[in-house]
C-alpha cells in the first residue's frame, strides 16, 4: 500500500471456543481517525497485509461518545474505549485485543453479562415505590451531595476497571470495583439509603469488599475518572458500622 498508513494488529477468534490468532491490516492514513472509525474502514474491505480477503472484524460499539461502554477493548496493552482513542495518540502498529477478563463472543466482542449480574447482586438500583409525590414529598438532595454522587453516576459499566483488577475474573467471586462504587452511589441517595443494609450485607460476604487487594489499578484506568478507591475506603467504614449494628442488634 502506497503512502502513509495506519497499521492494526488484531487478535481474532472465530467462536467462543476456537483458538485466537492474529491478523494485521493497513488502511490509508487519515487525520482524526479513532479506533472505531479505523475498524469501520477495515470492515468495508477486510484485506490483510498479506493480501488475503478475510471475514470482517467483529466488535461492539454504540454511542461513539464514551457513554455506553460497549466498545471497551485492550488497545496497545491498555483497557480503554475504542471510540475515544485517537489513532494519532498511539504508537504503531496498533495492537487490539478483546478484554481478557470476559468470555470472547467473537474477535473483539466480549460477553459482559458478569458485570450486570454483579450489579444485581449488590442491588445497584433505587426502588421508587410511588408512595410520595416526587416534587413535594421526596427528600431533597443538597448540591454538595448531588455533586459528589454525580462523579459515581458516570460509570458506564465498560469493564476497564475489572480488566485491570487482579482480583476480578470469571472464575472469581469478587464483584469488582464498579459494583462497589455503585453501592456507594446508591447508599448515598436518600431513597436508595432505605436499602443500604441489604447492599452492605451483599458486599460483606464472599466476593465482596474484603476481596479487594488494594492494588488501585482500577482507579488508574477508569475512563471516567471515578474515585473508585475513595468509594472502597468509604464502604470499609460503612461495612464496619453495619457489622457493629448487626452485633448489637440495631438495624
Ligand atoms: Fe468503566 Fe470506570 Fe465504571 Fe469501571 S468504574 S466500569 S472503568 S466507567
Amino acid at each position: 500500500m502506497m503512502g502513509k498508513t495506519i497499521d492494526l494488529q488484531i487478535r481474532r477468534q472465530d467462536t467462543p471456543y476456537s483458538p485466537p490468532y492474529w491478523q494485521t491490516f493497513s488502511i490509508p492514513y487519515r487525520e482524526g481517525h479513532n479506533i472505531v472509525s479505523a475498524l469501520m474502514v477495515i470492515r468495508e474491505h477486510p484485506l490483510t497485509q498479506e493480501g488475503q480477503l478475510v471475514d470482517p472484524v467483529v466488535w461492539e460499539f454504540n454511542c461513539m461518545e464514551e457513554v455506553c461502554g460497549a466498545c471497551s477493548m485492550v488497545i496497545n496493552g491498555k483497557p480503554r474505549q475504542a471510540c475515544s482513542t485517537l489513532i494519532d495518540s498511539l504508537e504503531q502498529p496498533i495492537k487490539l485485543e478483546p478484554l481478557g477478563k470476559f468470555p470472547v463472543v467473537r474477535d473483539l466482542m466480549i460477553d459482559r453479562s458478569k458485570i450486570f449480574s454483579d450489579l444485581k447482586r449488590v442491588r445497584a438500583w433505587i426502588e421508587i415505590d410511588g408512595a410520595w409525590d416526587i416534587h413535594r414529598g421526596a427528600p431533597r438532595i443538597s448540591p454538595e451531595t448531588w455533586k459528589e454522587s454525580y462523579l459515581y453516576s458516570r460509570c458506564m459499566s465498560c469493564g476497564c476497571c475489572m480488566e485491570a483488577c487482579p482480583q476480578y475474573g470469571m472464575e472469581k467471586a469478587f464483584v469488582g470495583p464498579a459494583a462497589l462504587a455503585a453501592v456507594r452511589l446508591m447508599n448515598n441517595h436518600p431513597t436508595g439509603s432505605y436499602h443500604q443494609q441489604q447492599r452492605l450485607h451483599a458486599i460483606m460476604g464472599d466476593g465482596g469488599l474484603s476481596d479487594c487487594g488494594n492494588t488501585q489499578n482500577c482507579v488508574r484506568v477508569c475512563p471516567k475518572q471515578i474515585p473508585l478507591t475513595t468509594a472502597i475506603g468509604e464502604l470499609g467504614r460503612q461495612t464496619t458500622l453495619q457489622l457493629l449494628r448487626d452485633l448489637f442488634g440495631k438495624s
